[in-house]
């Protein structure tokens, strides 16, 4: 984990702005490009931020004052080192300003949760059984869950964020998440309003995808793979989260992957989901010797590795990241993955194309919750 990188309040990756800026919002624009800056760059003299983000000496003074009026951004002294003339005063982002409260819903038996710096520190862990509740019931326990959190935070909390299995559209309703009970519930629309603190909801892959690309290194072309209870994935194409037409992007746990296989909680069979999910995992190596349970791992990997072949090749991907129990997946079922994968793509997909561990860990989802109210609350992502 690159965590002195983060310390330093310096961070990898950002994605490209996808909406029209239109001229009223030009001001808005320009803080989250001065912001966008410091979060990716590190402290920076006012102008050299001028230079980077092509605006006036006199705009980036006056957004300087409003972000330290506003406790975001402070002066830092001068850039050690510096001979000639008079010396320039970096500004830097406050770390300290504001946390984040991040929660994981990934794993139906337990919820995550965190308090995270803007620089991606987690200050304050917490887990909370589920006890097997669903639908309105599990709503009020992770309104419950986040209450405690935001308590926990040692300064102003700038804004709450989800990741949760489902099919959520932009606006953090849940269209469907079987395994939760939840149905068209507009799930930030009722935190926010029961909390009092902005909340974003998304789908968890595409979180643990988003926290990859921005706390991890993960590449502009790249799909994350989470793998738990059920499978989905998270999709950056060219630097942009793919959502798709009905925000169904990425899942590709219920794609037909082993023909006449084991029926799926969809009502299909044989869906990726059958042969990948950790439970179909840990029971596939129950009990084997390990050249059994090697052989058998393989053999998931190259389920995996045909089902991927023609999205990395429609998308000409540079990574596939998988997300979830290293013991499982770290080992035969990753290299046979990227062995079919290579056999299955041509060179010019193949050449470079890297499979590998997420590299946050157990933290990949919390820390892109985090992103994600990065992203609505001030424009970095
Ligand atoms: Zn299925």
């Amino acid at each position: 984990m690159p965590t002195t990188t983060r310390s330093s309040g310096r961070v990898g990756a950002r994605l490209r702005a996808t909406s029209k800026v239109l001229p009223e919002h030009a001001r808005a624009h320009n803080r989250s490009l001065v912001l966008q800056h410091l979060f990716h760059e590190g402290p920076t003299s006012r102008a050299d931020l001028a230079r980077a983000t092509a605006l006036t000496r006199v705009t980036i003074s006056d957004l300087v004052s409003v972000l330290i009026a506003e406790g975001l951004v402070e002066e830092l002294g001068t850039r050690p080192g510096q001979r000639v003339g008079k010396p320039a005063i970096l500004v830097g982002l406050r770390g300290d300003a504001f946390q984040i409260v991040s929660l994981d819903l990934t794993d139906a038996a337990q919820m995550r949760g965190a308090v995270i710096s803007l620089t991606g520190q987690v200050v304050e862990r917490r887990t909370l059984d589920v006890d097997g509740r669903t639908g309105e019931e599990l709503t009020d326990l992770v309104a419950r869950f986040a209450r405690l959190l935001v308590a926990q935070a040692t300064c102003p909390v700038l804004g709450i964020g989800v990741g949760s299995p489902g099919v959520i559209d932009d606006h953090g309703r849940v269209i469907e998440a079987p395994n939760r009970g939840w149905y068209d519930v507009p799930l930030a629309e009722v935190l926010t309003d029961r909390i009092g603190l902005p909340v974003q909801v998304a789908n968890d892959a595409n979180t643990a995808a988003l926290g990859e690309f921005t706390y991890g290194g993960a590449a502009s072309g790249m799909l994350l793979l989470l793998v738990g209870l059920g499978v989905g994935a998270g999709i950056v194409v060219d630097g942009i989260r793919v959502h798709g037409l009905r925000f169904a992007a990425g899942e590709l746990g219920h794609t037909t992957a082993v023909d006449d296989g084991e029926p799926c909680a969809c009502g299909r069979r044989g869906c990726l989901e059958t042969v990948l999910s950790t439970r179909a995992l840990r029971s596939a190596v129950e009990d084997k010797d390990p050249t059994t349970a090697d052989a058998d791992l393989a053999e998931v990997g190259r389920v995996l590795g045909t089902t991927l072949a023609p999205v990395v090749s429609a998308l000409n991907l540079a990574e596939v990241l998988l997300s979830g129990p290293a013991d499982l997946l770290d080992g035969p079922l990753r290299e046979a993955a990227q062995e079919t994968l290579q056999q299955r793509t041509m060179p010019a997909v193949s050449a470079g194309l890297q499979l590998r561990m997420s590299s946050l860990g157990q933290d990949v989802v919390l820390l892109g919750a985090a992103v994600l109210v990065l992203s609505a609350q001030l424009g970095v992502s």
